[in-house]
């Protein structure tokens, strides 16, 4: 029988995200919060006979199969870190929406590190996967720690936050993605001629997530990028409006967007939000999520 081994990583929303001024090598220095949410990507990794690295998608999804899948990346990386020889086939099966701000690709990359550690008993420990990561793109060390943690330099920084409880949050998933570098290019746009600050990361935010006060926590939510990405795509300011007038405790983009992260105060109020939401038409496909949940792991190894 082959080497088989599957992985569960789940998405992320940014619970704030503080983006520096556009820096002389086009990048932005940025201080956030991440929080992994329960809406998961599985992916199985097995050994093959043939050559090379090989990745099929199952189901619908419209991800690229070849050597720009951020799964694809990572494997390659894995193979030639500790002389992996042997091919592999990775299928991926996607929940976590394409473009969509939640860092889906990246935990993609995330949980092709673990899946190979698992696969070929490497023995790595998780800072080390992150380091790992962190040569993929700068989402993927958290995707692999996941749980709530800020994020520094290029977000790859990582450091867990104390975090009280679980939240509830309902997410308005967009049929079409954003692009990430669009959505920076629009910010600097829209900041030109502004004297920007260096990223902090809220004290407000911190507290509340220690207290476990989600009143406190709707309130600190923030976004720097919010406004770009609504002036790509005006309908997210309309789905905002509509969330918050149902009583969300807050609402935000997630990360370059389009998704849309709405705190609500229980389990209850978040399935009457996804009711609201849905019948106002404004928005296709709202889920309910709870985060803090962990990050990428192991479900099955034969
Ligand atoms: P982030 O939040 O990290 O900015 P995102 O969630 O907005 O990212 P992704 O879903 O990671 O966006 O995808 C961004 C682009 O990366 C897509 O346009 C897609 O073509 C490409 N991509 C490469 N590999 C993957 C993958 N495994 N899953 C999804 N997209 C991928």
């Amino acid at each position: 029988m082959t080497n088989q081994v599957s992985v569960r990583v789940p998405g992320k929303i940014n619970l704030q995200l503080s983006v520096g001024p556009l820096q002389r090598d086009g990048y932005h220095e940025l201080a956030t919060v991440f929080q992994s949410v329960s809406l998961f990507d599985e992916l199985t990794i097995s050994e093959t006979d043939t050559d090379g690295i090989e990745i099929a998608a199952i189901g619908k999804s419209t991800i690229p199969i070849g050597g720009e899948n951020l799964a694809y990346k990572a494997a390659e990386l894995m193979c030639n870190k500790f002389d992996i020889e042997t091919g592999l086939l990775i299928k991926i099966k996607k929940e976590i929406p394409i473009a969509g701000g939640m860092a889906g690709g990246s935990a993609n990359a995330g949980a092709t590190i673990v899946g190979i550690d698992s696969l070929f008993s490497l023995g790595l420990k998780r800072d080390e996967m992150e380091r790992i990561g962190s040569e993929i793109g700068a989402d993927v060390p958290f995707t692999i720690s996941g749980g709530t943690a800020i994020g520094t330099g290029r977000g790859d920084q990582v450091t867990p936050v104390l975090s009280r409880g679980s939240y509830n949050w309902v997410l308005a998933l967009s049929t079409s993605g954003l692009s990430t570098p669009a959505v920076y290019k629009e910010c600097d746009r829209l900041r030109e001629g502004l004297d920007i600050s260096k990223p902090h990361v809220s004290d407000s935010l911190l507290q509340a997530l220690t207290h476990g006060d989600a009143k406190t926590l709707g309130k600190a939510l923030s976004n720097d990028l919010q406004a770009a990405a609504c002036s790509l795509k005006p309908a997210l300011r309309l789905i905002l409006d509509v969330g918050i007038d149902y009583g969300a405790l807050g609402g935000i983009v997630s990360g370059s967007g389009p998704t849309v992260a709405f705190l609500a105060e229980s389990e209850d109020h978040a399935l009457d939000l996804v009711v609201a939401l849905t019948s106002s038409g404004v928005v296709g496909n709202v889920i309910r999520v709870a985060g803090p949940v962990p990050g990428a792991r192991v479900i099955s190894n034969t």
